[in-house]
C-alpha cells in the first residue's frame, strides 16, 4: 500500500512487535496521531501568537502551559522545546564552550553529545567506564583532576547519561553531580532514555540542565525534545537576543538566541504535548515494565548458554544480550548465518532486533502488554528448540 507515489504506508508499529531499542518510547500516542494530522501544516502553530512573539507564549494550542507544567514535572525552573536531545546539547555548548575548552564526557556517551563538542570547537575528555560499563563518581573525579592538569583549568560542562545507550545501564547521576559542582562544573543530564519512562528529578538529583528526546522517549514526532535548566543557567543558555541592525536600527524582543528564535512548529510541538498527559501518567507504572521486561529475559536466560551483557537485575527496559555461546554457536552452521534469528522472529510478526547479528544485540520491550511479553517470551524459546539448543 502506497500513501502517495512511491512512498510506502509504514505499517511496522501495527503489524508487528518491534523491539528497536530507540523507537520503543517514541512511537506516538493514538492523541498524538490526532493531533498530528490536525497540525500538520508549516507554522500552524502560530495562528495565534501574538506579542511577544515567541513559541512558548502560545495559548492556543496550549504550549505556554506545557512549558509550565513540563519544567515543574522535571524539577526544573524553564524548559524551552528542542528539536531533538543533540540540538540541546548543542545549545548548551554553544553558550558554555570556547575554542578548544574540555568538556567532560562519560565513555558510553552518544556520538551526538561529541558532535556537540565538536561543532564548537571544544574538546572531549572522556569518563573511563567501569569493566562492567559503569559510569562512577570516582572516575568522573579522576577525569576532571586529569583535565585541570592539562589545560590549567577546571572543564566547562560535564555530560552524563542517566541510562547509556549501549548497555541500558543506569549511573550514578546524583554522585558525579555533587563532584562535578565541587569544581564549579555544570552537569547535563541526558534523559534520552529516562524523561517519558521513568520518573525524573532534575531538582533531586542536582544536575543543571535536563535533555529529553521526543522522538526518542515522549512519544512525539520527530525531531522534538526538551532542554529544561535552572533559573541560574537560563540566563545564559537560554538568553534572549540583544542584537541591533546598524542602519535599520531593528531589535527582535526576546527571541531566544541559542535556538534562532522559536524551536518546534507545528507537528513536533502539538504531538509532543498532545501525549504529554499520558506520558506524566505512564512513567509512575515503570515497574510494571520491568516486569514484562522480566519476562521475557528469563525466556532467554532460560536458553544454554545465554547470558545478559548489561546490568542485571534489569532497571531498564534496554537491554544488551550476549548469544555468542548460544544463538551466534547456531549461526554458524546454519544456512541462513546469522540472519537465522532475525527471519524467525520476523516470521513471527517480530521486529527490530538488527538484521544478521547473533553474539551481541540490543532490544528494548518499553511499551509490550503482559501478553506481547509472553509471545515474545515463547517465540524465543521456540526458535531456540527448533534449532535443538537446550532450554531449560
Ligand atoms: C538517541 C540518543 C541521542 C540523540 O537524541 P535525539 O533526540 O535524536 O537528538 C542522544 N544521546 C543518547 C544517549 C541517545 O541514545
Amino acid at each position: 500500500m502506497k500513501c502517495a507515489g512511491q512512498i510506502e504506508t509504514r505499517a511496522v508499529e501495527e503489524s508487528s512487535i518491534n523491539l528497536d531499542p530507540i523507537q520503543a518510547a517514541g512511537r506516538l500516542t493514538p492523541e498524538a496521531m490526532k493531533a498530528v494530522i490536525a497540525w500538520g501544516d508549516g507554522y500552524s502553530v502560530c495562528d495565534n501568537c501574538h506579542k511577544p512573539f515567541r513559541l512558548d507564549y502560545v495559548t492556543k494550542p496550549p504550549i505556554a502551559d506545557f512549558h509550565t507544567e513540563a519544567a515543574a514535572w522535571l524539577g526544573m525552573d524553564k524548559i524551552q522545546l528542542v528539536p531533538g536531545a543533540r540540538r540541546a546539547f548543542q545549545e548548551v555548548t554553544g553558550a558554555l564552550v570556547g575554542k578548544g575548552e574540555p568538556v567532560i564526557m562519560t565513555g558510553m556517551g552518544h556520538y551526538t553529545a561529541y558532535l556537540s563538542v565538536e561543532v564548537v570547537n571544544g574538546v572531549v575528555r572522556e569518563i573511563k567506564p567501569t569493566p562492567d560499563h559503569h559510569i562512577t563518581a570516582d572516575a568522573t573525579a579522576e577525569s576532571i583532576e586529569n583535565a585541570i592538569r592539562e589545560f590549567g583549568y577546571a572543564p566547562k560542562l560535564v555530560f552524563v547519561d542517566a541510562v547509556d545507550f549501549m548497555y541500558g545501564n543506569m549511573h550514578e547521576v546524583e554522585k558525579i553531580a555533587k563532584v562535578a559542582h565541587q569544581y564549579d562544573i555544570p552537569v547535563l543530564y541526558n534523559g534520552v532514555y529516562t524523561v517519558g519512562v521513568l520518573p525524573v528529578d532534575g531538582k533531586k538529583l542536582g544536575v543543571d540542565f535536563v535533555v529529553g528526546s521526543g522522538h526518542k522517549s515522549m512519544a512525539a514526532p520527530a525531531p522534538s525534545g526538551i532542554l529544561a535548566t535552572t533559573d541560574e543557567y537560563a540566563d545564559i543558555v537560554l538568553r534572549t537576543t540583544k542584537i541591533q541592525g546598524d542602519i535599520t536600527g531593528r531589535k527582535f524582543g526576546i527571541k531566544q538566541v541559542g535556538i534562532l528564535g522559536c524551536s518546534l512548529m507545528g507537528d513536533p510541538a502539538v504531538g509532543l504535548i498532545a501525549s504529554f498527559p499520558r506520558v506524566k501518567e505512564r512513567v509512575n507504572h515503570f515497574d510494571e515494565e520491568l516486569k514484562n521486561h522480566k519476562i521475557v529475559t528469563d525466556a532467554l536466560l532460560s536458553i544454554e548458554g545465554t547470558k545478559v551483557a548489561s546490568e542485571y537485575p534489569r532497571k531498564h527496559t534496554l537491554t544488551r544480550m550476549d548469544t555468542a555461546e548460544s544463538f551466534d554457536i547456531v549461526a554458524q552452521t546454519h544456512k541462513k548465518r546469522g540472519f537465522f534469528l532475525s527471519s524467525a522472529l520476523n516470521k513471527r510478526g517480530i521486529t527490530g532486533i538488527m538484521p544478521g547479528v547473533t553474539k551481541q544485540w540490543k532490544f528494548n520491550t518499553y511499551g509490550l502488554t503482559t501478553a506481547q511479553a509472553e509471545y515474545l517470551a515463547d517465540s524465543f524459546i521456540e526458535i531456540a528448540e527448533e534449532n535443538n539448543m537446550v532450554v531449560g
